[in-house]
């Protein structure tokens, strides 16, 4: 995969990308990912890429036309047009799901805001979708960019190590995931369930399900609604509730 993103503050995108697991990913070429400074393409001798709002009111807005320009380039250099999101907190949230889905596309192009945001014609112009990480706002789409960025590259085979299985993370069934523990067995005083330490792989499968399934229940039941519950989860639950 290759994920473009669209930015005024590319070295700040870069750098978090660079590290850990995904620039790991990237050096070895398992995932391509490329950061655009969008006031490459402003149009002026400033290097202007945002002006004052019509109809008046607080702050700036970033223009059309430099981004335009930068996503054509982009495209132009593509030799076709990836699938375009625009971080806003206008979008739909960001879930697991959506992250499932954007993982399947060959090359996803990103546009993070800034200041007000982005001129409206330039979405309609461009943009296939736009992507909240929550309902709460941030100075720029650059940090929600990053997060998208990166919980979709490590859907992407090859990004992840072998050792880590992100189908038993939470949110990839609809439920979270269960406790875990490393050593030392005794950690001030406090001991490490007793069965992970027995060796018996089918018992421990059982009880992190149930685990699982405990923890959703706790801290976000509204997830059970929709996530794929079998019949003995929902009489273990059922069970658990009565005790
Ligand atoms: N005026 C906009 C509004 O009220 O909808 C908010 C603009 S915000 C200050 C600047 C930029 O940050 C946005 O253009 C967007 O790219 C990004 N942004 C802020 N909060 C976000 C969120 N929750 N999810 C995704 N992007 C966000």
């Amino acid at each position: 995969m290759r994920i473009d993103l669209l930015t005024l503050f590319p070295e700040m995108c870069e750098t978090v990308m660079a590290e850990s697991i995904i620039g790991r990913a990237r050096k070895k070429g398992a995932l391509q990912v490329c950061c655009h400074q969008i006031r490459d393409f402003a149009f002026d001798k400033h290097s202007r890429v945002d002006d004052t709002l019509f109809g008046g009111g607080m702050g700036m807005l970033l223009m059309a036309e430099p981004i335009a320009a930068c996503m054509d380039d982009l495209i132009e250099h593509l030799g076709r047009k990836p699938h375009s999101i625009y971080m806003s907190p206008q979008g739909s949230v960001l879930n697991q799901e959506k992250v499932k889905e954007l993982a399947q596309y060959e090359n996803l192009m990103i546009l993070c805001g800034h200041y007000e945001g982005v001129d409206e014609r330039v979405l309609e112009a461009y943009i296939d979708e736009q992507i909240s990480i929550g309902d709460y706002v941030l100075t720029g789409g650059e940090l929600p960019a990053l997060a998208l960025a990166d919980a979709v590259s490590r859907m992407i085979p090859g990004v992840l190590s072998d050792d880590i299985c992100f189908e038993e993370e939470s949110h990839f069934d609809g439920l979270l995931e269960y406790p875990q523990y490393t050593r030392p067995a005794n950690w001030r005083g406090r001991e490490v369930p007793g069965l992970l330490l027995t060796g018996h792989h089918a018992n421990i499968a059982r009880w992190r399900h149930e685990q699982s399934l405990l923890r959703t229940a706790k801290w976000r039941p509204d997830l059970l609604e929709t996530a794929n519950l079998t019949e003995k989860d929902r009489q273990f639950l059922e069970k658990m509730r009565g005790i």
